[in-house]
């Protein structure tokens, strides 16, 4: 089984529920989206190489051949772990849940929590390895990000999902449509209010529209309306200029 990946690093985690925590980070290539704010490089098959930090925290990388086989990459994040505890590894893209069959058999190799990062619309896939993962982070993907109506993937993903330890990250832009907005809180609030919602001011790439201060506390207010925990996080992690 092998996989193309883009880079294996430990880093803080920036965003959502475990934000500061030290975590090991897998980015797989690829994705079945296209987000107008993506900054990740998520074509499939453009990655020849693959980043690993040649010691946890080090900023310096060496450079591994893909596709990686999944002995290969189950060898790094041993090593990563040995070097010190990770609170998880977290699995990101990308799109993780492309890659089920390499994480059915990568993560029996690794003994850390599980952590998925992914856009919420492969239900199907999340099943196939629902048993291995402790954390998954969801986020809901408005039409105006993807010119794609998800709400139905969405609601079946997370009524998967919640048997997990899930939270939601919702990315608002300046120019976010209340309508959509309104579906996602009631999306989660249907499933269960009690599901955290993070909601996370763009970071300002691809001429993206920021959102003003005062409007993320009108949003959180609203959703607080039907959710009882929203809170609202940026991307920490490039204000600490981490990676
Ligand atoms: S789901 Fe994530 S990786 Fe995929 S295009 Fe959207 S932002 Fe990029």
């Amino acid at each position: 089984m092998e996989a193309n990946l883009i880079e294996i690093f430990s880093s803080v985690q920036g965003e959502g529920r475990y934000v500061g925590c030290r975590q090991l980070f897998v980015r797989f290539e690829g994705c079945n989206l296209s987000c107008k704010y993506c900054d990740t490089e998520h074509e499939a098959g453009v990655h020849t190489l693959c980043n690993v930090e040649t010691r946890s925290g080090s900023r310096l990388f060496s450079e591994a051949i893909n596709p990686l086989a999944v002995t290969e990459v189950a060898a790094y994040i041993n090593r990563f772990l040995r070097e010190l505890p990770h609170q998880a590894v977290s699995f990101t893209g990308g799109e993780p849940l492309l890659h089920t069959a390499f994480l059915r058999e990568l993560i029996p190799m690794i003994n850390t929590k599980v952590m998925l990062e992914t856009n919420g619309t492969l239900p199907d896939r999340l099943a196939e390895i629902i048993d291995l993962v402790d954390i998954i982070s969801m986020d809901i993907k408005l039409p105006q990000m993807t010119e794609a109506n998800l709400w139905a993937v969405h609601r079946d993903f997370l009524n998967i999902a919640k048997e997990k330890d899930v939270y939601v990250k919702l990315v608002v832009t300046g120019d976010i449509v209340m309508e959509d907005f309104q579906r996602a809180i009631d999306l989660v609030a249907e499933i269960n209010p009690d599901i955290l919602l993070i909601l996370q001011p763009v970071t300002p790439v691809n001429d993206m529209i920021p959102v003003e201060p005062g409007t993320m506390l009108e949003l959180q207010q609203i959703a607080l309306e039907k959710l009882r925990d929203v809170r609202v996080i940026p991307q920490t992690h490039r204000m600490m200029d981490q990676l």
